[in-house]
């Protein structure tokens, strides 16, 4: 495949950014190809290649790459009138109206530019709140570019992930298991009174996409309420993708104090939003004590773009199109992982998915043949991954060095590495997953 007008500009870009690439993920092997435009489920390369996308700009694109014309109608009139101004909008408001009509948990919100912000802010609020410092996170877990999350190890040894983090952050921060209920309630029992909160995602979507075990967010909300702390759910992801409108709370049935958002919310444009109950969230400034504030916040024609895109989507019942094709997906990827190499897994929800190139323990060959599913119809969940440390036994260099790249190279765009899930938009059809599944069939 010729790609000489990408390796050309990454040529450029490395000697302007860093690494040729404004986010580490992109940084593709050899080098990336670069994108021209979209269209539909597709993107097309500088050197005019056509691949299907399910990158989806890593979950942004709820409706994929050609926007709807009322998507963009209102998004245009917004930059015709002037792109900000730094006083509020009527569109702010409707887009929060929208949420908290939607998401029970969340009754008052205060919006960002990114899942980063979001979860630096609900670290913060939380924090203010309880007047505590530790937070509890999930190993495997990503909350953004942020140095209190940027954290590895375990509960009795956390470090920095990332030179240029103090150790001391480190110290306020517990990583614990994922779907581990033990390692939580010891965690509680020994520092019950200095965590200020538990911040997971939902379903680990950056990790492989892993599911919880029944019951483990019960349990966490029921260990941070008997400890006076609060329980945060990170659906920068899982927010207006898995589960509909509601979320992935939705789908546990469990109501965290604050969420975050991202991603969808935003219909494409940077977003963020730290949503909750009124007590937690109007204590941000002005309303209340703990500091928050934003040049972008509440961005006009972020929010046209959000807002017009979620309208779209319950009206032109989006997920059950992107939720029916993200279920053909798993159930033809089954068979396949099931026929070519049983020993790995087929994970996802609604329209997230992904082959992780690893079983679980010592049940490799045996539950799991036949094409164990760990999504929602699974019922073989033992004997799939549990958490970050399952994931990262996979065999990563396999998929990042051939499979990747061989997808790609048949036309094919998936995420790069092993760990980040896969996306269905509304502009994906029938013929596109029917054409995937053949070419994950060769390929494999
Ligand atoms: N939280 C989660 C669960 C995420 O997946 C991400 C990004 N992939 C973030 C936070 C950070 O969001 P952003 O990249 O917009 O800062």
């Amino acid at each position: 495949m010729n790609r000489d007008q990408s390796r050309d500009l990454y040529d450029r870009a490395l000697d302007v950014l860093a690494g040729g690439v404004n986010s580490s993920v992109r940084a593709t092997q050899p080098y990336p190809f670069f994108v021209q435009r979209g269209d539909g489920a597709h993107v097309i390369d500088a050197d005019g290649t056509k691949y299907i996308d399910y990158v989806m700009g890593y979950g942004p694109l709820l409706l994929g790459h050609t926007l709807p014309d009322r998507v963009v109608a209102a998004i245009q009139s917004h930059v015709s009138d002037g792109p900000m101004y730094g006083a509020p909008t009527e569109v702010e408001v409707e887009l929060a109206e929208f949420i908290v009509r939607h998401v029970p948990s969340v009754e008052m919100l205060r919006f960002v530019n990114s899942g980063t912000e979001a979860t630096v802010s609900a670290m913060r609020l939380a924090r203010g709140v309880t007047g505590r410092d530790k937070i509890v996170i999930m190993q495997g877990s990503y909350h953004g570019a942020q140095p209190s999350t940027l954290v590895e190890g375990g509960p009795e040894s956390a470090a920095p992930s990332s030179p240029g983090i103090p150790e001391s952050f480190a110290e306020h921060t517990i990583p614990i298991p994922f779907n581990d209920e033990e390692t939580a309630e010891r965690v509680f029992t020994e520092h019950g009174d200095e965590i200020a909160a538990v911040l997971t995602e939902p379903i680990l979507g950056n990790h492989g996409i892993v599911h919880p075990v029944e019951g483990y967010h019960q349990t966490l909300r029921d260990l941070t309420e008997a400890h006076d702390a609060l329980l945060i759910f990170d659906e920068v992801i899982t927010g207006f993708r898995v589960g509909g409108f509601q979320g992935a709370q939705g789908v546990f049935d469990v109501d965290p104090d604050l969420t975050t958002f991202g991603k969808v919310i935003g219909g494409g444009f940077p977003v963020g939003a730290i949503g909750g109950k009124t007590e937690y969230i109007e204590q941000f400034t002005p309303a209340g004590e703990i500091f928050q504030s934003g040049t972008f916040s509440g961005h006009p024609v972020t929010m046209a773009a959000g807002l017009e895109t979620l309208r779209y989507a319950a009206e032109e019942d989006v997920y059950d199109h992107v939720n029916a094709l993200g279920r053909r997906l798993r159930e033809g990827l089954s068979d396949i992982v099931a026929d070519r190499a049983p020993e790995y897994t087929v994970a996802g929800r609604d329209s997230m998915f992904k082959v992780i190139f690893t079983r679980r323990g010592e049940s490799q060959t045996d539950a799991c043949s036949g094409g164990c599913r760990q999504d929602e119809s699974c019922d073989r969940f033992e004997s799939c991954p549990k958490n970050g440390a399952d994931v990262d036994a996979a065999a990563t260099d396999r998929w990042e060095r051939l499979f990747w790249q061989e997808m790609l190279e048949e036309g094919v765009f998936l995420t790069a590495n092993q760990f980040e899930s896969q996306f269905v938009s509304a502009a994906h059809t029938e013929a596109d997953v029917e054409e995937t599944l053949e070419t994950y069939k060769n390929v494999l």
